[in-house]
């Protein structure tokens, strides 16, 4: 299959420097973070049949019940996520269409990725080997349990909601890492950013949000 990153009409660059102008109005400054955005084809990470509105600033679906987050919240979750200590390795927890993973993988050195749906996971996969995002290690998993052979995370970012912080991500973090995980039910959603020091963990609620549920097990 051949790869127009270019893109044309409502995929075009033009419409994704207007993505990034609405992401300056609505409060980022992560320059790198936004120039990378402003590369990235954030319209091949979905059908094509949804590709036309890939930059729209709203949730679409990838399939499978499955969204993929709106630009602001990947935007908002990875300037959080990548404040304080340099990250060099950061875990995600629910791939999906892999946007916010290749996003991840243009700033940090190394990407871990764990996700419970497999279709999605093998398309995700496909992308990155497309856009040549060679630094990225995938795995089907119920992410609740973290991915524990890789040693501790600088930062790790979840993309689907538990109702409560899983212990596994805690003890996966290393002094100074940061967790950005969204928590609670449909209802009563809010972004925490925990940040581990020594033995303790300091916890900030940020912004009311809406991910789909973190689920047990594998589909
Ligand atoms: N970052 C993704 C978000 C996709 S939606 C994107 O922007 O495309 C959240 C994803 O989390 C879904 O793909 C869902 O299958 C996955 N997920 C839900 N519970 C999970 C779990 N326990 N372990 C791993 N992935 C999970």
């Amino acid at each position: 299959m051949i790869v127009d990153r270019r893109g044309i009409g409502m995929t075009s660059q033009r419409t994704r420097d207007r993505m990034i102008k609405r992401l300056k109005e609505q409060g980022i400054s992560h320059v790198e973070l936004l120039n990378i955005m402003r590369e990235l084809p954030r319209h091949l990470f979905m059908d094509e049949a949804m590709a036309s509105r890939a930059y729209e600033d709203t949730a679409l679906p990838i399939g499978h019940g499955q969204t993929i987050s709106q630009p602001y919240i990947v935007a908002r979750m990875t300037e959080i996520l990548l404040a304080g200590t340099h990250k060099k390795k950061v875990l995600e927890i629910g791939t999906g269409s892999g946007y916010q993973t290749a996003v991840l993988s243009r700033l940090v050195e190394r990407v871990f990725s764990v996700e419970r749906i497999e279709p999605l996971q093998n398309k995700a996969r496909e992308r990155f080997y497309q856009l040549k995002l060679n630094n990225i290690r995938l795995k089907y998993s119920d992410g609740t349990w973290g991915w524990n052979e890789n040693g501790l995370y600088d930062g790790i970012i979840v993309t689907c909601a538990p109702e409560e912080v899983p212990g596994a991500l805690l003890k996966q973090l290393s002094p100074g890492g940061r967790l950005v995980i969204p928590v609670g039910g449909s209802e009563n959603q809010s972004l925490r950013v925990i940040e581990r020091n020594g033995t303790t963990f300091d916890e900030t609620v940020l912004d009311d949000v809406s991910f789909v549920p973190l689920l047990s097990g594998e589909e």
